[in-house]
């Protein structure tokens, strides 16, 4: 698989670069390059099976939805795949909100012809004959890249009608988002690309029975498209070798925060987030004890040094109360305040809310009220109380991920940082 690349860079030596194989080696915006270097191999092999032969074989890879929440990508194929319509879609979510995350954009600045041949493989394999890039309006350079990648696609025959002289007619177009987190959650997404407010709508029924305009559509992150050429270029045994228990193929990690070496790194899953913080990150940048890590942007849990031997698995993180999401690891050494970041994630919560539900809508402003009242030492242990059973409420009753997470951030700083919640008579004495 070594394109020539790892062999000279020490932080890339030990990486498993599937997905991310050809970025910083191949022109982007080449197609010619693209192919020389393996491209549209994966479309080759789609094409000579049945659309239900695809669909399996990304079943049987075990790919799962990279965007943050696992679902297996081969089974919502099938739902598309098996629903009666004329008309369905692919829907490609680059709004990539989360905190500490890159991975998305730099697949579509690097490699974009790994996500455009990904969606026609996709397009082909549930019928859908367009798709859409919905991407956020902060990256102006993917914007320009993945537009001048299409094109060049759509000169060399991929794009648009009879796609490499087969039957499959497949068109694509980039939308860019107007700038709002919750527009990353895929309904919300749908709304905004049918040109209105973007608002979460209520599920059942799911995007993949009625989606964009009321028809079958694939919502798929971007890496998760733009992991299925390899798939289905070398196999789906060969993909599925990678990885461990459930989580099978790799994952781009996303290293940030507090490390003297910041950067992506493209590892089977299975390893752990000490390697990933020591081995890859260098250790804290300001040489001081990393004392927490958030993994999988700003509403994933907070781990504890304690937790750092934890495999990097979606099912081993979920076991300690964590979760992997998008793979964003943002590490803070012992300067940080714990408390501090649980208002940030209420916050963030709150500034971001579409406004449908309300746990989500007023639960979250009352939150960065009752965490200031514990950093004003108010009535603690009232107040503490309260945060958890606020954090309930909005675990159980909002709406989508955003307010149904943001307990998460809150409730492992409690669990795992109580000393920086403590009164400060008692902070002052320990
Ligand atoms: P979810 O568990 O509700 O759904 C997962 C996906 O599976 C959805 O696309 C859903 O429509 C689909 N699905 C479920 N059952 C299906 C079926 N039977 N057939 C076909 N499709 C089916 O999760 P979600 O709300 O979509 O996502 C939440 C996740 O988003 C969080 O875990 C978080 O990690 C992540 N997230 C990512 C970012 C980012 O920037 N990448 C930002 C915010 C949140």
């Amino acid at each position: 698989l070594s394109l020539g690349l790892t062999e000279d860079i020490p932080y890339l030596k030990r990486q498993q670069r599937l997905t991310f194989a050809r970025v910083g080696i191949t022109d982007p915006v080449s197609v010619e390059d693209y192919v020389a270097h393996g491209g549209f191999r994966g479309l080759a092999a789609a094409l000579k099976i049945s659309s239900s032969d695809i669909v399996q074989q990304v079943t049987d890879s075990g790919l799962r939805g990279r965007g943050g929440a696992a679902f297996p990508a081969g089974i919502k194929w099938k739902t598309v795949f098996g629903a009666q319509s004329e008309q369905k879609y692919i829907v490609c979510n680059a709004d990539e909100g989360d905190s500490g995350t890159y991975a998305d954009r730099m697949i579509m600045e690097g490699d974009p012809l790994v996500l455009i041949e990904g969606m026609i493989i996709a397009g082909i394999a549930v019928g859908a004959t367009q798709g859409y890039i919905y991407l956020r309006s902060e990256y102006p350079h993917a914007f320009r890249v993945l537009n001048e990648a299409i094109v060049a696609a759509k000169n060399a025959g991929y794009l648009g009608a009879g796609i490499c002289g087969s039957e499959h007619d497949f068109e694509l177009e980039v939308r860019l988002g107007a700038g709002a987190y919750i527009c990353g959650e895929e309904t919300s997404l749908l709304e905004s690309l049918e040109g209105k407010r973007g608002q979460v709508r209520f599920k059942p029924p799911l995007p993949a029975l009625k989606g964009l305009f009321g028809k079958p559509t694939v919502v798929n992150n971007v890496i998760t498209l733009a992991s299925v050429p390899i798939i289905l270029d070398k196999g789906a045994d060969f993909y599925r070798d990678f990885g461990m228990g459930r989580s099978r193929g790799t994952l781009p990690f996303q290293l940030a925060g507090n490390l003297k070496q910041a950067g992506l790194v493209e590892c089977a899953f299975g390893l752990t987030l000490r390697e990933i913080l020591y081995d890859f990150g260098g250790g804290s940048a300001t040489g001081k004890p990393i004392r927490a890590v958030q993994v999988g942007g700003p509403l994933g849990a907070y781990m504890p040094e304690s937790q750092f031997d934890t495999p990097l698995d979606y099912e081993a993180l979920a076991a300690v109360g964590a979760m992997l999401g998008h793979g964003g690891i943002v590490a803070f050494d012992d300067s940080v305040d714990m408390a501090q970041q649980a208002r940030y994630a209420m916050e963030f919560c709150a500034i971001e809310s579409c406004g449908k539900c309300t746990p989500c809508r007023i639960g979250s402003t009352r939150g960065v009220e009752v965490i200031d009242r514990i950093i004003a030492d108010q009535d603690h242990a009232k107040n503490i109380t309260l945060l958890r059973d606020l954090c309930d409420t909005l675990l159980a009753g909002s709406l989508c991920a955003l307010g149904g997470m943001v307990p998460f951030p809150v409730t492992s700083a409690l669990n795992h940082f109580a000393e920086d919640f403590e009164p400060r008579v008692l902070r002052a004495a320990s």
